[in-house]
Parts: C-alpha cells; structure tokens; sequence
C-alpha cells in the first residue's frame, strides 16, 4: 500500500514478507525504476528517490515507531547520498538525538555571542612576507568546551543557520582586516548553501561597505561542491562579487573531483593545495602533482597556496616548484585577532624601517 504524507514524501507499507531481504528487493527496484531518466519536450529529467525501512516487529510494534524508526534510516541514508535506502538500525535514534540537541544548541549560540574567528598567516614565499591570513571559526560552547568547524559547520549547513553565521563571519572579519595595514588581505570560508541562498551579493556587498575594507582585499574561499552545482545563479553570484574586486579561491584543491572544467567555467584567483598534498610532499607521485598544480596556476596566472606546511623541507620544496604562497602551522598557527595585528604591524614597521 503507497500513501502520500505530502510534498514529495511518500510511505509505503509491504505486507506479507518472509524476511528482510523482501523489503530490500522492493527497495532496491524502487530506486531502480524511479531512477531511470526519462523525456520531457526533448530534455532528459532525473528523479532520485531515497528509502528507510523498519520491519515490524522488530523495530517498533505500533504505526509510529515504525514510521520514526523509517524516517531516522531514511534520513541516515540521505546523508551518506543520494538514491539509496537504508534499513533502521538501533542507535540511529541516539545519534540522531545527538544531532538534534547539536542543532539546538548552534541556532542557540549566535545570539549568545559564542562564535569566535582565529586568523591563519599566509606567507608570500618568494618575499618572505605574511600578505594576510585566513578567518576561521571557533565555537566556545560552555557545554562542549572549544568545537572545531569540523564538528558543527554540516550541522550549521544542515539547518541553514551556516546562512546567518557566514554572515556574521564575513562582517567580522572585514572589520577586522580594515585596520591592518592597507596591502593584507582576509581570506574567508563561504558554504555553498550561502552562495545559493539568494542574499549572498547582498551580504558581502554590506560587510564591505560597513567595515570599509575595499573590495580587492577581501578573498573568498569556496570548495568544488559550489562550482558543482549547475545553476548559472550561483555563477552570477559569482562574478558580480568578483566584478566588485572581491577575489575568489577554490579551497582544498586536489581533494574533490578537481575538474579542469570549473576552472574554464569560472575564473579563480587562487587555487588553495589541499594539505593532505602537501603532507605526503616526500612520495614521488604526490610531489610530482603538486608541481603540476603549481605550473597549472603560473600558466593560468592563478596564485596557488599550499595549506597545510608543517616543515621546513616542505616549504623548501614549494619554493624550489615556484610555488607562490604557503599557509600552515610552520608560518603560524590560527591566532586571535590582536595577536595577528600585532604581527602584521611589527612587520609593516620592520619594512619602513629597510
Ligand atoms: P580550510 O578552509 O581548508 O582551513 C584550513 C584548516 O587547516 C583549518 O582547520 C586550519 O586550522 C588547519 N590547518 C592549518 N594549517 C595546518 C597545518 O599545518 N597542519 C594541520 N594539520 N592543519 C592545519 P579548522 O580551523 O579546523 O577548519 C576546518 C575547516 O572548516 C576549514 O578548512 C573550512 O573548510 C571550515 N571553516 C572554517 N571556518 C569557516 C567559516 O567561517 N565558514 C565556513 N563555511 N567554513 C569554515
Ligand atoms: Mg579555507
Ligand atoms: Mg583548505
């Protein structure tokens, strides 16, 4: 039997099954069928479809416990991707309840003032000079103690409170940037979901104009699954805020799919080495395609960064490839805002000075 919850959702109930493997042969042939593209008016469509399952009486003995239990498998399996399905498993509930409460305590911490931005040094190599930094976020929870973006900016996503907290990120770290000396630029992270909100122009735009940094010293940074997304809004977005001078880096390059094609799409100003290269620099293969990346970069004027530089023989060897800029724990570590301007100043005095 096939009900309609609404929207797109839909629960379907299969009687008469012997054993799991029924339920997954349904499964499996659902995502199969409703898979397979098909015409309109001469255009090829696509519609995925994701399944959770839970079998009574297993995992649960009444209507809603079955249909909790399908939805927390259905959503697991919408977060590992598309067109899949997922039979509920106990401890899904727990770890879902860990998120929810992770959720509810994010949308809670703006207001309270919990975020906090480090700023990175990025070290020009060939002048030996620190020519800005990088705004990272920081979560200071009095419940959870300090948490790394690593742990709460897909949940942020997730929610779309990344939309408000980017924001927030982008004001700061402008004003911030605006009273170090006129030739540093801040780097800040955008979230594809922000890009694609619809305000995004809008809230840079802003940011800028508040703080007074000019546009040129502003650099974003965004990942592949920005420039993955087909719609041409995104792109737009794009190239009005570089037509302002705001600069565009494509972050953790290497690590996606790292195509060619996005670089002809749009054009960047900066090709970020992800720092999973610059780790396993020592290995032939993984030297070889850094070298790569960097002559790819000079051939296109594009600046390329390697992140990540922990050691000396690292960042002996980007300078030896002709690497342009290196950012790691070697040049510096995410500092607070004082301590980076502090440092930014003594080297601006040091170079007045000859
Ligand atoms: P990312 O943009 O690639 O930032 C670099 C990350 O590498 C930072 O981690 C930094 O602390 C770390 N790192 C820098 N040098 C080294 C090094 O030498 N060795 C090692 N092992 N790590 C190094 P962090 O601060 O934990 O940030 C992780 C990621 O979270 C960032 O990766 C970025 O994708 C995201 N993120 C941070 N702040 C924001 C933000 O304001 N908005 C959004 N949307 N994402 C953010
Ligand atoms: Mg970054
Ligand atoms: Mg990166």
């Amino acid at each position: 039997m096939v009900a309609r919850f609404g929207g797109d959702e839909f629960a379907i109930i299969q009687s008469g099954i012997k054993s799991a493997a029924d339920a997954e042969k349904l499964a499996k042939r659902i995502v199969e069928i409703v898979g397979k593209p098909y015409r309109d008016k001469g255009r090829e469509m696509h519609v995925g479809v994701s399944l959770g399952i839970a079998l009574y009486p297993g995992d649960g003995r009444d209507a809603d416990t079955l249909l909790t239990n399908a939805d927390m498998a259905l959503y697991r399996g919408k977060s590992e991707g598309r067109n899949v399905y997922r039979f509920f498993e106990p401890g899904m509930d727990a770890l879902m309840r860990e998120r929810r409460a992770l959720e509810a305590d994010l949308e809670a911490a703006l207001p309270k003032r919990e975020f906090e931005l480090d700023f990175q040094p990025i070290l020009n190599i060939g002048s030996g000079e620190i020519v800005g930094a990088e705004a990272l976020m920081r979560w200071r929870s009095p419940s959870r103690g300090l948490v790394s973006p690593e742990n709460f900016i897909a949940a942020a996503e997730e929610t779309g409170l990344i939309v408000q907290l980017g924001d927030w990120a982008l004001r700061k770290a402008c004003s911030v940037a605006a009273h170090w000396p006129p030739e540093m630029r801040m780097a800040v992270n955008v979230s594809a979901a922000q890009i694609k909100s619809g305000g995004f122009a809008r809230s840079v735009i802003s940011a800028l104009a508040f703080s007074g940094l000019p546009a040129n010293r502003l650099e974003l940074e965004i990942t592949e699954t920005v420039m993955m997304d087909e719609s041409d809004a995104v792109l737009r977005t794009l190239s009005q805020l570089r037509g302002l001078g705001v600069r565009i880096a494509l972050d953790d390059f290497g690590t996606g799919y790292s195509s060619l094609g996005y670089l002809r799409r749009f054009p960047v100003d900066k090709i970020k080495i992800d720092r999973s290269f610059i780790r396993d620099l020592d290995r032939r293969d993984t030297a070889a395609i850094v070298r790569t990346v960097i002559g790819l970069g000079a051939e296109l004027g594009i600046t390329v960064t390697a992140e990540g530089v922990e050691t000396e023989a690292q960042l002996d060897m980007l300078r030896k490839a002709g690497c342009g800029q290196a950012q790691g724990y070697l040049i510096g570590v995410p500092a607070k805002a004082a301590d980076m301007s502090r440092l930014l100043r003594s080297q601006a005095l040091l170079r007045q000075s000859g």
